[in-house]
């Protein structure tokens, strides 16, 4: 069996500017963005430069059966740029047949001939970042977009997936953003399930520090939903999901029977992956390297990979390996949890301290247990799907603790 990852994060870190909640490593390009100033720019020409020669430089390339686009927002690269890229790891590593191939679009970047130019690419997975199809919301959140945008984008998705053209489509939106009460939240979801995407992502709103957000949000000029409306709004989701045949197969993400992100999975399992690009993770094999954020640092960066003949995801000081809480805290995001036993013996631990360290685990979640919110079956353990993924935090919180004290 090839040891190799099989799947390939790649950044495009490139915007046309940055969302009021955003913390990502992201590259401002202004009005410019989809003309040639945009995406031919000499700042995006560099940027692919050095993103393929890092590709490259990989030395133990393997045949990958998922590849993300991911960013920033890679819609704003011309479908040629898309295949170029597509077509640099089909030549040096392969690409499985059958392989998800998936590109995250925005929908104020992209129209119906630029879909038909990534899908002949090669793309046959897309994620679209709706978040909102409420104007007012948008603005507030400092998105480009406005609904008729999303509407338009999520038509054009529909089509192309009913005429048998991409495999599968997510469509992702944000729970409690400001102004997003109940109402609102209801109508975002009705008006997401009207266009069947088979995939959906609902990602809860977090403010970052350094984002507009986290400024606003200290001088009190966010108007959140209440605490009462964010939980009416989460009980909704699921309600109003499952009603509608989608299955939450992880906390953040529901889907139509088999639809699941096979790329995201490979994540939440701590499989490997290669990853490419400014400010991205790799983890081929447990342990973790992530490339520096700013643009000119990954240059170098990738610079240095060359010069010290490095294979820059195999050998590097740099890495640090994945901590058994990090797996533990993925795994329990899966609708079928993990096998704790199983993760604990990869720690190579002798059996007395295997023993001690779930013994321990077990005490701080005897409470969730007992509530329902944490389940067990032998050695595996999942969350309880609506309550338990709800209020993971609490159990995570708890496993955190754990392994402070342990260590
Ligand atoms: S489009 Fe996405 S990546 Fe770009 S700034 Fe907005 S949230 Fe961040």
């Amino acid at each position: 069996m090839n040891k190799f990852p099989k799947s390939a994060y790649v950044h495009i870190p490139f915007c046309h500017r940055r969302c009021f909640y955003c913390d990502f490593a992201v590259i401002p390009l202004g009005n410019n963005v989809d003309t040639l100033k945009g995406f031919g720019s000499k700042t995006v020409k560099e940027y692919l430069h050095f993103l393929f020669k890092e590709i490259l430089s990989i030395k133990h390339k393997s045949t990958l059966s998922t590849i993300y686009i991911g960013g920033g927002t890679p819609s704003i690269l011309h479908p040629k740029q898309i295949k170029e890229l597509i077509d640099l790891f089909r030549e040096n590593y392969g690409i499985d047949y059958g392989a998800e191939i998936t590109m995250e679009v925005d929908p104020a970047s992209f129209n119906q001939d630029d879909l038909n130019g990534f899908i002949n690419a090669g793309i046959n997975r897309f994620s679209l970042g709706v978040q909102s199809f409420n104007n007012q919301i948008l603005q507030k959140s400092g998105r480009r977009h406005l609904r008729e945008d999303a509407e338009k984008s999520c038509s054009w998705l529909k089509k192309a997936y009913i005429s048998d053209l991409i495999k599968s489509w997510s469509l992702d939106l944000i729970q409690n953003l400001p102004l997003s009460g109940f109402k609102e939240w209801q109508e975002d979801l009705k008006k997401a399930i009207m266009f069947s995407p088979p995939h959906i992502s609902i990602y809860d709103l977090n403010i970052e520090n350094g984002t507009v957000f986290k400024k606003l949000d200290n001088l009190g000029e966010l108007q959140f939903p209440s605490d009462e409306e964010a939980i009416r709004n989460t009980e909704s989701t699921h309600l109003i999901l499952k009603s509608s045949g989608y299955s939450r197969y992880e906390i953040s993400n529901y889907c139509l029977p088999g639809h699941q992100s096979r790329h995201n999975k490979v994540y939440w399992k701590g499989l490997g992956w290669w990853s490419f690009g400014q400010g991205s993770t790799s983890s081929p094999w447990g342990e973790k390297l992530t490339r520096p954020r700013v643009s000119g640092e990954y240059k170098e960066w990738v610079i240095k990979q060359y010069k010290q003949n490095l294979d820059s995801t195999l050998t590097n000081e740099n890495f640090a390996y994945k901590e058994l809480d990090e797996k533990i805290m993925l795994g329990l995001r899966l609708k079928e949890g993990l096998d704790i036993h199983k993760v604990f013996k990869e720690q190579n631990w002798e059996n007395n301290k295997l023993d001690s360290n779930f013994s321990k685990l077990i005490e701080e979640w005897e409470k969730f247990l007992e509530s329902g919110l944490l389940v067990r079956k032998g050695n595996r353990f999942f969350l309880s799907d609506p309550k338990g993924m709800e209020l993971s935090n609490q159990i995570l919180i708890s496993m955190f603790k754990w392994w402070d004290e342990i260590n």
